[in-house]
């Protein structure tokens, strides 16, 4: 029996604001294909350990899209499709749209570097017997959550003779994995006292690489002369082959469910590369678009974006360049037109740490995907902000396709805050918005998103490129 409901149920409905839980609006068979949307996005994190591996996996799925590398001689027509690579590490996906370029490009960008451990140039050393790899942190990370676990290594290596060797050890079946290990608690005693920044130093984080010696002699660092000669055979390398190469220790496994209801993934580097897929496929969903979509996947977001491959870059300009001398416009005249997803993900809401997170303004698991009006720390510093007028229009272009979206902030006033790469879209005289997906443990090896939440970012984004 449905009860009527009173005048000021009706009135409340009609005025107040109340975000809503996915579950309760999707129906079984939307549900349904965010989770099967999902295996595809799991698969893609599996082969997309590295932003040299995501550029990789990315193009890959390009190319299966119809996408065809940039080549200075070919020519564009509406409904083309041409990726851009950056120097292995980033890359620009493009659709032709069948408007002029300075009627506004629509612009995705992720970024697909996330928090790890990398080698030193000289890595390699030898210490009562075992043999070690130093290694150098890249971006925020909590240097304690990366002590005993399993670790797989990612490197490319370019050899004396002007070769390239990739290396992948970790996530192969039957590899071997490694680590850096912990202290045993019966002799923490001073560890335990120290504040968690301090518990391990950063000149701590060797990792274990081998234990065996070389078998033909007793002499000193006998160990190490083994690794060597286990790399040599195997890639062909000498020690001084470490000097020329990228070399990154990141969380081993695979992506996976997580809960009961199997309503999580959980997998090392959802920052970004959840946003990075999203976008994608988003894109892929394009088959006319009026504007001409430009999604450019960068790297180095996680230590400022500086660098011929981060967003500071001028791949974005040069792309946007290349388009325009095949199909005309001035290129700040194009910006000036253009709209931008800047996705990156953001904090979800954690039962554990209520007190970071004010939950007006929060987001939270399963709520969608999350739109942020400004980033930054204290007054608002280090971020671009999203006008009005630029918010009604996602609003309403969210609202219209059936997008699940909550406005959310990240974190407290004061409480610490954080930057995207939207202020350097901006800068070039862009319309930017910061739109991702919310995470639990963001930056751990092991970060959690919601099923949900992944879905919708992909709804969204591919609503912004068919318009
Ligand atoms: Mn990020
Ligand atoms: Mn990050």
């Amino acid at each position: 029996m449905s009860e009527e409901k009173t005048a000021v149920e009706l009135l409340k409905e009609k005025l107040e604001f109340k975000p809503k839980n996915g579950y309760d609006v999707l129906s079984e068979a939307e549900i349904e294909k965010a989770y099967a949307f999902c295996e595809g996005y799991k698969a893609y994190l599996d082969a997309s350990k590295t932003e040299r591996e995501a550029v990789k996996s990315s193009v890959k799925l390009a190319e299966e899209n119809g996408f065809v590398p940039y080549s200075r001689d070919m020519q564009l027509k509406a409904g083309d499709r041409v990726y851009f690579i950056n120097r292995d590490r980033a890359a620009a996906f493009a659709v032709i749209g069948k408007e002029a370029l300075e009627s506004g490009l629509a612009i995705t960008v992720a970024h697909i570097d996330s928090p790890r451990l990398d080698l030193k140039q000289r890595p390699l050393y030898e210490d009562n017997e075992l043999a070690m790899l130093k290694t150098h942190y890249y971006g925020g990370i909590k240097k304690y959550q990366w002590l005993s676990i399993p670790l797989a290594l990612y490197g490319t290596v370019v050899l004396k003779d002007g070769s390239k060797v990739d290396v992948s050890i970790g996530d192969g079946e039957n590899d071997p994995v490694f680590c850096v290990s912990d202290l045993l608690p019966h002799l923490g005693k001073n560890q335990m006292s120290q504040n968690a920044g301090d518990i391990i130093a950063g000149e701590q984080l060797n990792i274990i690489v081998g234990t065996r010696p070389f078998k033909d002699t007793k002499e000193a660092g006998r160990v190490k002369l083994n690794i060597l000669a286990v790399l040599n055979e195997k890639y062909g390398m000498t020690e001084e082959d470490f000097l020329s190469a990228d070399f990154e220790l990141v969380p081993a496994g695979k992506a996976v469910d997580v809960a009961m209801d199997r309503s999580l993934i959980g997998a090392y580097g959802h920052d970004d590369r959840v946003c990075a897929y999203t976008e994608l496929m988003g894109l892929f969903d394009a088959k006319a678009p009026s504007k001409t979509l430009v999604c450019l996947l960068a790297d180095r977001e996680e230590t400022g974006s500086d660098g011929n491959t981060g967003m500071q870059s001028d791949f974005l300009d040069l792309v946007v360049r290349r388009l325009s001398d095949k199909l005309g416009g001035a290129k700040e005249e194009i910006y000036a037109a253009s709209k931008c997803l800047s996705a990156d993900v953001n904090a979800a809401f954690d039962p554990n740490f209520p007190d970071v997170l004010e939950k007006n303004n929060a987001a939270f698991l399963n709520y969608g995907v999350a739109v942020t009006k400004y980033t930054g720390h204290r007054g608002k510093y280090d971020t671009s902000e999203a006008s009005a007028e630029f918010v009604s229009y996602i609003r309403k272009l969210f609202d219209s396709n059936n997008v699940l979206w909550q406005m959310a902030a990240l974190g407290k006033v004061d409480q610490g805050g954080g930057g995207t790469v939207a202020k350097y879209v901006a800068r070039r005289n862009v319309d930017v918005i910061d739109v991702g997906v919310p995470l639990l443990a963001m930056h751990a090896p092991f970060e959690i998103a919601s099923k949900l939440d992944i879905y919708m970012a992909y709804k969204a984004f591919s609503a912004f490129n068919c318009e």
